[in-house]
């Protein structure tokens, strides 16, 4: 609907590219960053997760030397073996230290003689009898502590065994022998971590000491339990018992089939010869969990960016549209004007051509009115010049000469004044007059032409017409011109009137003649300077084709109007205004 409603311009082409480059630019970055923010959560919290993993580590790793510690600096302490081998030393570590299960003195002949606390303590009990011996017999060699990996014992628990040697000056005089349950230790350090995943503990030969999960059996072989195939929790667990520090992931099926990925973390716990680790697991799924929330809150910033972007782009369109066309409009209004103007200089041109034209035939006219009376006159003088050339003659040549000079001083006069209301230079001597009297005067200026004509000339004016104020001589030469072409282009008999209508502020004066008339068409050309009807030497009647742009020339000068109206072959009726 929409895109019917526009029009693909390329601005708008631009804006839409645009516009799906940006929406297609947030929602790249945002997927990006998606992983980039999981990359770095997972690394956090498997950073945390190690954290966590380290702390239960040196816990226990502080707990056990510090039991070793206690065992041994009483094992050097005392410079011979007490007489109660060390008895009463034992209640009071035992008591104070509390984490032993038992603490045991074996005499040089391998025979538990002394310990504490006396319920577990399982007096006269010979190693060497037992064939129990070889920890006892290492120490004695190597002169130093020595702890046993996790050994099962009577009560189904696991415990740890720590030989610490006593010797007095080089002699070996037996051993002590600690005993940590495995599951007092896990008890007080793995247990309360629990919740935050799976704790598991293992010793460096592989034995499972501890499993919150309760999937490996305590005691068992981790190799034994874990499935085969799963080579990244392999693994993990060679690193485990290699006594390394670390982290991975593994897959882990669980009984109804699914396998679920975890993150594990793993730290070493590090007491004399013995090597634990202590391994924390949790689902990949956590993270997953955790950065959800930040996918939320980017999938909103991804849409509502998307949605300022697509609104946006939509403000811009429709901008654009209206802006387009505006300047459509404006085209258009400019062509318009411009083909006006066009026009306007078409006509000017045309009208300069006419001009041209009739400066042409003007020239030729004049030229022809100066030459006539010219060659009148020559033609005079030379009678004149004629001695036998009798008085009557000679007085006829001589009137004929006068007629042609005003013919002559009346072109060059007619020139002179529509040369100076073309330049705004024509002069006006306004006085008070009376119309009627002008009109008389007028009249008789044209009285031998009308006679001449057979052309009679009415006067209907009223003989209380108003006195005006205007230039009477220039008056006058209105109405000698309108009352010539009247008389010239009325045929014998035909008849001219002047009237006049008064008003407010005009007084409106009226020519009317019974002669040949104008064309509809040239009745606002005939005003034009130069402008003749007929115009060919051929034409009847004399003229400049000046006569009437005077007149309009000196009417609008003093403020008035002409006009003409006509029917062609009836007469033409002059009608001009004066202001009163
Ligand atoms: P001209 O000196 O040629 O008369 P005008 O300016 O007075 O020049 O008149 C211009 C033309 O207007 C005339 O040549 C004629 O063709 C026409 N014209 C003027 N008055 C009349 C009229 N009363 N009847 C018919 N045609 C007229």
């Amino acid at each position: 609907m929409f895109a019917k409603q526009i029009r693909w311009n390329p601005y708008i082409i631009v804006v839409v590219v645009a516009a799906i480059f940006v929406i297609g630019t947030v929602v790249f970055l945002g997927i990006r960053s998606n992983s980039e923010v999981k990359d770095v959560v997972e690394q956090q919290f498997t950073s945390q997760q190690m954290l966590l993993s380290k702390q239960i580590s040196r816990g226990i790793e502080e707990f056990l030397n510090e039991k070793v510690l206690l065992i041994e600096i009483m094992a050097k302490q005392e410079s011979q073996v007490p007489p109660d081998h060390f008895a009463s030393n034992f209640k009071t570590i035992y008591e104070e230290s509390s984490g032993f299960y038992a603490i045991q003195f074996i005499n040089e002949s391998g025979t538990v003689v002394s310990g504490y606390p006396e319920d577990n303590l399982p007096l006269g009990y010979n190693l060497y009898k037992n064939n129990q011996s070889w920890a006892f017999e290492k120490v004695q060699k190597d002169k130093k502590t020595y702890i046993t990996g996790g050994v099962q014992m009577f009560e189904g628990d696991l415990g740890s065994f720590t030989w610490v040697p006593v010797f007095h000056e080089g002699e070996f005089k037996g051993a002590i022998l600690s005993i940590i349950k495995v599951s007092d230790v896990t008890g007080r350090f793995l247990e309360s971590y629990a919740p935050q995943g799976h704790v598991y503990l293992v010793d460096k030969y592989g034995m499972i000491l501890y499993d919150s999960s309760y999937k490996l059996q305590i005691g068992g072989k981790y190799f034994d339990l874990v499935n085969e195939s799963n080579l990244q929790q392999i693994n993990t667990f060679q690193e485990q018992i290699n006594g390394t520090e670390g982290n991975g992931k593994y897959f882990e099926t669980s009984e109804d089939g699914t396998s679920e990925e975890r993150i594990v973390t793993y730290s070493l716990i590090k007491w004399h010869n013995q090597k634990w680790s202590v391994g924390i697991t949790n689902p990949v799924s956590d993270v997953d969990s955790l950065i959800r929330s930040v996918y939320i809150i980017q999938g909103v910033f991804i849409g509502v960016s998307g949605i300022f972007i697509f609104v946006g782009s939509m403000w811009v369109i429709l901008f654009l549209v209206k802006w387009n066309k505006t300047l459509e409009k404006k085209v258009a209004s400019k062509t318009r004007e411009i083909k006006q103007s066009n026009e306007l200089l078409q006509s000017a041109n045309i009208k300069l051509k006419e001009h041209n034209q009739l400066k042409t035939e003007f020239v030729s006219i004049v030229s022809h009115e100066l030459r006539t009376p010219l060659t009148a006159m020559k033609t005079s003088a030379e009678f004149l010049k004629d001695d036998n050339c009798d008085s009557s003659v000679r007085l006829e040549m001589l009137d004929l000469i006068i007629r042609n000079i005003d013919r002559q001083t009346r072109m060059v006069s007619d020139l002179l004044d529509i040369s100076r209301i073309e330049s705004g230079k024509i002069k006006f001597n306004p006085e008070i007059t009376n119309l009627y009297s002008i009109v008389k005067l007028s009249v008789k200026n044209v009285d031998s032409l009308s006679k001449e004509k057979g052309v009679s000339i009415d006067v209907n004016l009223p003989e209380d017409l108003p006195h005006i104020k205007t230039d009477k001589d220039k008056l006058i030469q209105v109405f000698v011109n309108l009352l010539n072409n009247a008389l010239k282009f009325t045929p014998k008999g035909g008849n001219v009137e002047i009237s006049s209508v008064e008003s407010d502020h005009i007084i409106e004066v009226r020519i009317k003649d019974t002669g040949i008339g104008i064309a509809p068409g040239l009745l606002d050309r005939i005003f034009d300077k130069f402008y003749q009807i007929d115009s060919t030497s051929t034409r009847k009647v004399g003229g400049s084709g000046l006569g009437l742009a005077i007149t309009k020339g000196i009417i609008e000068g003093q403020g008035g109007s002409i006009r003409v109206e006509s029917t062609q072959g009836k007469g033409c009726v002059f009608i001009f205004t004066l202001v009163k």
